[in-house]
């Protein structure tokens, strides 16, 4: 159903190897209890013991968006996150951006937005508000599409865009046969909501994409140079008795499909060393390649905003379960999973993929809401606020999204649009960041 979901990675066929693993320690230290664990992890156990070991992806996959029990599925898990990231200020701001480029891109007559992963759906609902200021484009707004895997946040999507619409105020139109239903709702002020499963399916229309933190939440390969060659890392049952948990990351004891689908690049060869590790996200690679061909067919543009580099990184899988980042083996299903997003990959792909779309950035969140004039709108905000309670809110609020320390993690911003021959300048925020493909030898 998912077809975003499995652009490529296949189960790695390595039925066969069982990796060790409680051959290390026997008798050293006392036995722990064993974590309990949810029906998914009995399920991710119980597959393991079948067929063996499985990758990163698979179990990223798994955790989040199993259809059955995966960490998404449900419904809100954004209380437990803590959503402060889509605070007003910056969807607002990312409201005015959209806004900017569209004048910029020509005023197109017909537009729509589009978003990856929404979550709540506050941003798009904040982003409206603030658009509807400017009737010029906002009349132009006939849709907004929502690419969402989870049916309880669809939900809560549709709650946060049609205030107080009920299941049956949604149509389901059916599409092909192979094709899931899309389902749609009206509002009052005629803007079509819509869900989908990928952009492949999204009526073909100029759009402002918005992805915010959604490629973090895609399943990545995980990768380490051992001597000269790379290793896949496995998830596999831990059976030893010094940890609770009940699965751990294990290095394939041999080289398997995916290292020489995904490491065949030379500079994997020149530029690693032993021991280095590499996260990849082919997924990504997917999402971001289908939305640039979608922006070169249709024009528009976007915005990729998250945790990451601009650069490959490794071991970056990480699980976060109330507010705090816990170990990502811990039982499964239960916490967020997120690896960091590599943003020179989406870039390359954006630009492999499409004749005409450029990419600019990554710039951090502070860079982006700087050049949008986040000062300004603060100093208003404080001007206006009726108790020191609330002009405390204000402040902590605003050193929280400038600071791109504070969550210990560095946010960034990734901006792209189709660009025709006839449009001058560049998005703003990314004076002089358009990213040129690296001449291949
Ligand atoms: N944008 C929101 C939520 C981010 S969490 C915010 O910034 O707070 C990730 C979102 O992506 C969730 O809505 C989750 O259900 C959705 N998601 C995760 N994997 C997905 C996939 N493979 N396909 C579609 N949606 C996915």
């Amino acid at each position: 159903m998912l077809r975003i979901l499995r652009p490529t990675a296949p189960r790695t066929a390595i039925r066969f190897i069982r990796f060790y693993s409680s051959d290390i320690i026997n008798n050293v230290t006392p036995s722990i209890k064993k974590e309990s664990l949810s029906p998914l992890g009995k399920h991710l156990r119980d597959s393991i013991k079948l067929t063996g070991p499985l990758t990163i992806s698979h179990f990223m996959r798994q955790v989040l968006v199993n259809p059955l029990s995966g960490y998404y599925m449900e419904g809100d898990v954004f209380g437990k996150k803590g959503d402060f990231i889509t605070s007003p200020e910056i969807s607002q701001l990312c409201g005015i951006w959209y806004l900017t480029e569209w004048m910029r891109l020509g005023q197109p007559q017909k537009t729509q937005l589009i978003e990856f992963g929404p979550g709540r759906g506050t941003l798009m609902s904040d982003m409206l508000r603030t658009l509807s200021q400017f009737p010029y484009f906002y009349k132009t707004i006939t849709d907004v599409h929502f690419v969402e895997a989870s049916p309880g946040l669809r939900k809560m999507q549709r709650a946060a865009l049609v205030k107080g619409s009920q299941d049956n105020d949604v149509i389901r139109i059916e599409g092909n046969k192979d094709e899931p239903p899309i389902e749609t709702i009206t509002r009052s002020d005629g803007v079509k909501v819509s869900w989908h499963d990928g952009i492949e399916v999204v009526p073909e229309q100029w759009s402002c994409i918005m992805a915010h933190e959604f490629f973090d939440a895609l399943p990545i390969h995980s990768f380490e140079k051992t001597g000269t060659e790379w290793r896949e890392m496995m998830i596999d049952i831990d059976e030893t008795k010094e940890s609770e948990r009940n699965f751990r990351i294990v290095k394939s004891p041999i080289s398997t499909a995916m290292t020489k689908t995904y490491l065949s690049d030379k500079k994997f060869s020149t530029d690693f060393k032993d021991g280095d590790r590499v996260d990849i996200s082919p997924d990504s690679w997917g999402v971001i390649d289908r939305i640039a061909k979608y922006l070169d067919r249709n024009g528009g543009t976007g915005l990729a905003i998250d945790y990451g580099q601009d650069y490959i990184q490794g071991d970056t899988l990480r699980a976060i379960k109330d507010h705090k980042i816990i170990h990502p083996m811990c039982d499964p299903g239960t916490a967020d999973l997120s690896a960091d997003v590599d943003f020179k990959f989406l870039k390359e792909a954006i630009l492999k993929g499409s004749e005409g779309v450029s990419a600019y950035g990554p710039i951090t969140q502070k860079d982006f809401l700087q050049s949008l004039g986040i000062q300004a709108r603060i100093e208003q905000l404080f001007k206006s606020a009726k108790s020191s309670e609330q002009r405390k809110v204000l402040l902590d609020g605003a050193e929280r999204l400038m600071d791109p320390e504070l969550m210990g993690r560095i946010y960034k911003v990734l901006a792209f649009a189709k660009e025709s021959s006839d449009v001058k300048g560049e998005p703003v925020g990314f004076e002089n960041k358009k990213f040129i493909l690296p001449v291949e030898e």
